[in-house]
């Protein structure tokens, strides 16, 4: 870490602490050149394990990209921008928490999934039935029946059925 006052390439650590649900690490630094003090946020971002898609090609976890999913899939339903922020965050975790160089795009579709069942279950059936496009379509359905059995019924039946092709 540069010092942002000399940049000088060594500065001390005199005080580390995890931010942000533990994503980030706060550091208080001391520059060994100016004696500058100074805060750095680190986050673990680079840590992020690569996405194999399902043509076997390697892409760079896309945090922009999940999170403009989530919206669509959440279009007009009543979740704050927290709560997708929180669902993003707990995405991220699971995935460094493997601790693999890389996961399978299909790994991360069942954390979003998971995620958004808890969530809003209108945007699990959205986001579930773009996802999964019926590669499994008896299993999506019984889902959708056991989801029925909650209370809030209008949320899931119909769609998925009458997206199948
Ligand atoms: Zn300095």
């Amino acid at each position: 870490m540069f010092c942002p006052f000399c940049s000088h390439s060594e500065t001390k650590v005199n005080d580390s602490r995890l931010v942000a649900e533990g994503n980030q690490v706060r550091r208080r630094r001391e520059c060994l050149a100016c004696g500058e003090r100074f805060t750095s946020f680190e986050s673990a971002e680079l840590m992020m394990p690569r996405v194999i898609k399902s043509d076997g090609s390697r892409e760079p976890f896309n945090e922009e990209k999940l999170r403009s999913g989530l919206m669509r899939a959440l279009e007009k339903r009543p979740v704050s921008l927290e709560g997708v922020e929180a669902v993003l965050s707990r995405i991220k975790s699971a995935l460094r928490a493997t601790g693999e160089p890389e996961v399978k795009s299909l790994e991360l579709g069942e954390l979003v999934m998971n995620e958004l069942r808890i969530l809003d279950e209108v945007a699990y059936v959205r986001f579930a039935s773009v996802y999964r496009s019926f590669q499994d379509i008896d299993e999506f359905k019984r889902e959708i029946d056991s989801m029925g059995k909650n209370n809030r019924k209008r949320a899931a039946k119909k769609p998925a059925a009458s997206q199948s092709k």
